[in-house]
């Protein structure tokens, strides 16, 4: 672990009421998505003039908030999501961590928020990791969720950045995100929503990106789907994203695969597991490309068998087939409604590598214990 000497370094005060082992496990048998936290967090403040000050990492508990606390308000409020997996031998390892740290301080300057330093990011999550590694689940496709977030403090109803923030890491263990497992899911493609334009929020992991995309989530609840994709905001044609995921789609072209993503135009949220696929892809002898793809051209493609596949992908659920495509326009099976080879193999790949099941060739995985 790398740690500059200018960082201050945490306090460390564990819980004076962590879960009992018997309460632990109870909780850990079916942990889902996101419901149950560890006993501890970390919490650093922020103060415009004198920095990030003295962090600790503390009993797991609500927060005291002024009601004027800009966060309520005016919504300066960022994210991340990254994960650490138990690991073969016993250890614990994270993946691309500082890819999380680097996104998590651009998200800070679109929202003019003050920026983590890097290497405080990593010291709050690996002392999270070691401190709570009796909640890491071992199964593969299992793992400690890490949520660092953070918040605007300042009680000001003044329209302008807060000069007070709170930077907070909380850590969940889960399961499979999509409860039913990898089964391939139906997608509504959205035409009277949009979730984000040019000179938007949009590569920003902020919290008004998905407040702003539920009602369009709820639409196609509506339409009998479980997810929605996104067009891009001035042609609405292109695809950009589905929810909270990036989108691939598989071509067979003269005998080749070619995995094919939405090309990062600043509308899109530039995913850490989108960027480790495309490498994957090619390690696997597939062609990668990024590029702008039109739903008439998936229509198309779709039709004349040449698309193949076609799924989603993210940290928290990894890979999801994309079994179905349903809009106003019409109604089209992909791969017959099942999963398919390349996003099985790439699943795979990308699991077994992450809980060091297999060789780490680019240096993805970060040792904590
Ligand atoms: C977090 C997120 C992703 C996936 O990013 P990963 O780094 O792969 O987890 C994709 N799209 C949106 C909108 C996101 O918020």
């Amino acid at each position: 672990m790398s740690t500059a000497t200018s960082t201050p370094t945490l306090e460390i005060r564990p819980s004076d009421h962590a879960a009992s082992a018997e309460e632990r496990a109870r909780k850990m048998t079916n942990p889902g998505f996101g419901r149950m936290f560890t006993d501890h967090m970390v919490v650093i403040p922020y103060k415009e003039g004198e920095g990030w000050g003295r962090g600790e990492l503390k009993a797991y508990g609500p927060l005291a908030m002024d009601p004027a606390s800009s966060v309520l308000h005016y919504g300066q409020a960022i994210f991340e999501g990254f994960k650490a997996y138990a690991q073969k031998d016993g250890g614990v390892a994270t993946f691309r961590p500082e890819a999380n740290a680097r996104r998590f301080q651009a998200s800070a300057r679109r929202l003019a928020m003050p920026e983590l330093p890097e290497a405080l990011f990593l010291e709050a999550a690996y002392a999270l990791i070691r401190q709570d590694r009796a909640w890491i689940p071992g199964a593969i496709g299992e793992s400690l969720y890490l949520r660092p977030l953070m918040i605007a403090t300042e009680a000001a109803l003044g329209v302008r950045p807060s000069n007070e923030y709170l930077f907070l890491l909380i850590a969940s263990p889960s399961g499979a995100y999509f409860a039913q497992g990898v089964k391939p899911v139906t997608v509504w493609i959205s035409e009277d929503y949009v979730r984000a334009a040019p000179g938007g929020t949009g590569f920003a992991k902020c919290a008004g990106n998905y407040a702003a995309s539920l009602v369009a989530q709820r639409q196609a609840k509506g339409e009998g789907c479980d997810q929605v994709v996104w067009l891009d905001a001035i042609h609405r044609k292109y695809i950009e994203e589905m929810g909270g995921m990036n989108i691939f789609f598989v071509y067979q072209e003269k005998g080749e695969t070619v995995v094919v993503t939405p090309e990062l135009t600043g509308s899109l949220l530039p995913g850490v597991t989108r960027d480790s696929l495309l490498q994957l892809a090619k390690d696997q002898g597939f062609r990668a490309e990024e590029r702008k793809i039109s739903t008439d051209e998936w229509e198309a493609a779709l039709k004349e068998g040449r698309m193949t596949e076609a799924f989603a992908c993210g940290t928290a659920a990894v890979i999801t087939p994309i079994g179905r495509v349903k809009s106003r326009k019409g109604d089209w099976l992909v791969n017959g409604g099942e999963t398919g080879p390349v996003a099985a193999k790439l699943r795979q790949v990308l699991l077994d590598l992450q809980h060091g099941a297999a060789p780490d060739p680019h240096g993805w995985m970060h040792r904590v214990i």
